[in-house]
């Protein structure tokens, strides 16, 4: 969800201290003679007045995983403390808190990596190494200033003025970490901040140095800007720097409209961000937000211009769906059910769409809802999203033509219950009525009862079915083991 702020809490830093836990973790490391800070997301969001966050990070001078072992000791229950050597951090769950302690540090960076050169350093040299300004204020949790604010990039002004900026040249900032444009562009899209002027430039110039990041991170912050208010700018930001031919050129691909003897289509990259906007206001569901945002993938490949009929786009919903497997393993995203599922939406993304253009007959409903099983909500979601037409009529006319699909889409599973459909003839009952070995007269018998249930020539049960199968055994030459069978298989 995007953060919105209420009121900026800049005044009384130290009610963010409230919790105890804080004096117990400044009570240890007084004893261990070092000094200690709050800093990062937590403060940020504390300013932010969206109430005291669950993570907190601790930046020590001196030994973080040290301090975090002291703290431990402190806390009741003794909660155990989880040490990443390599990254000399560590970190302690406790009472719904997740607390991660590290050393102040000085970072220099390689050109090829991420991965910084660490050195001990003071706090200021910690907050040199962070992000954006918003992101490099510190509360004091020492003695002899407990609770005082440590803001030298004046990160207070940035969050009045909502502005993302980074504390050094964000030339330098971008080119060392390349993972932070990703992060300026996620926070502009949480926060509805604006990213400083020099900031974009410097992404714009540094965007090829994406390159070294890893999908997993890029689509961590994909993820985070689907999941906002209003997705599309976060997407117009990674186009507007040029990130996104990098990322997702799929969807630079469907930017543009072509003209052709006064024949033009739609530009379905901006439709696209239009799209998934609209889905953002009805769904939480993030992989419905990737289903929306890829839907139309399969238009850039598969646009054609005929002289009769103008612009088509035919079967780009089998090509997208088809696309949708390359991007998620491109991007390392899981090759599991929720790909199967954002493929699922965008093949059928039409489906609903030329079922509400005709005249509806119980059969395409029942054929949908078979099709869809337990996604048939999700898929009508996306379809009401898709409407982005600027004609209030037309726009009123689609709203309720999926109205009534949706309320054909109830009366019909209410009837027939094909949402999860189970044959209701097993493969094992047609065997033994016809005394069977496994064989393809079995699926034959099968499909035709599944066919005709769709078609509503025999309802969705047991008797029916059987009387049909009986019917189209006979049809195959098949003879049923008894007699009984035989007399029912007359009607
Ligand atoms: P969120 O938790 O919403 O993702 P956050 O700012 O708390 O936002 P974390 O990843 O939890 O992000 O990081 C905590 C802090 O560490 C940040 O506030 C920032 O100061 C610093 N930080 C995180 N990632 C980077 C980075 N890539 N470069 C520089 N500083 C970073
Ligand atoms: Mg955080």
């Amino acid at each position: 969800m995007t953060i919105k702020i209420e009121h900026l809490n800049l005044k009384d830093h130290k009610v963010a201290l409230d919790n105890p836990i804080f004096k117990l973790v400044a009570e240890a490391a007084s004893e261990m003679g070092l000094d200690c800070y709050v800093i990062g997301g937590f403060v940020r969001d504390y300013l932010l007045a969206r109430g005291i966050p669950k993570d907190i990070d601790i930046v020590a001078v001196g030994s973080g995983i040290a301090l975090a072992e002291k703290v431990a000791l402190k806390f009741q229950g003794r909660p155990r403390v989880s040490v990443f050597k390599n990254f000399g951090t560590a970190m302690i769950r406790h009472k719904g808190l997740e607390l991660e302690f590290v050393g102040a540090r000085k970072e220099s960076y390689q050109r090829d990596s991420r991965k910084p050169i660490v050195e001990n350093g003071t706090l200021e040299d910690d907050q040199k190494r962070r992000d954006f300004t918003i992101n490099t204020m510190a509360i004091s949790l020492n003695a002899t200033d407990y609770g005082n604010l440590i803001d030298p990039f004046d990160g207070q002004n940035d969050l009045k003025n909502k502005l993302i900026r980074t504390p050094l040249d964000p030339n330098i900032t971008y080119s060392d970490d390349p993972l932070r444009m990703m992060r300026a562009i996620r926070f502009a899209t949480q926060l509805e901040f604006e990213i400083h002027i020099e900031s974009l430039k410097s992404i714009a110039n540094n965007k090829d140095r994406i390159k070294i990041i890893s999908g997993e991170r890029i689509v961590d912050e994909l993820h985070k800007i689907l999941e906002c208010d209003k997705p599309s700018v976060g997407f117009s930001l990674l186009h507007k720097t040029g990130l996104l031919p990098y990322i997702l050129p799929e969807l630079v691909a469907l930017e543009g409209i072509e003209e052709i003897e006064g024949q033009r289509h739609k530009d379905n990259f901006w439709h696209t961000l239009e799209v998934v906007d609209n889905i953002a206001k009805t769904t939480d569901n993030l992989w419905l937000r990737w289903a929306a945002l890829l839907h139309d993938i399969g238009k850039a490949p598969t646009k054609k211009f005929h002289k009769k009929i103008g612009w088509t786009f035919h079967g780009h919903e089998f090509v997208g769906s088809k696309m949708v497997y390359k991007l998620f393993k491109r991007l390392h995203m899981p090759l599991n059910e929720k790909m199967k599922f954002v493929q699922k939406m965008v093949l059928m993304s039409s489906r609903p769409v030329i079922l509400s253009e005709d005249f509806i007959t119980d059969s395409a409903v029942r054929r949908l809802v078979f099709d869809a099983g337990d996604h048939v909500d999700d898929l009508m979601t996306l379809c009401e999203a898709d409407i982005t037409t600027k004609n209030p009529k037309k726009q009123k006319k689609y709203k309720h033509n999926f109205k009534v699909v949706r309320q054909k889409i109830e009366e019909v599973e209410a009837r027939d219950h094909v949402r999860n459909f189970q044959p209701p003839i097993s493969g094992e009952e047609i065997m033994k009525a016809f005394d069977l070995e496994p064989s393809k007269n079995i699926g034959i018998i099968k499909e035709a009862i599944k066919e005709a249930i769709l078609e509503g020539e025999i309802p969705n049960e047991h008797e029916a079915a059987f009387a049909l199968m009986l019917k189209k055994g006979s049809e195959l030459g098949l003879l049923p083991k008894t007699d009984k069978y035989r007399t029912s298989s007359k009607n």
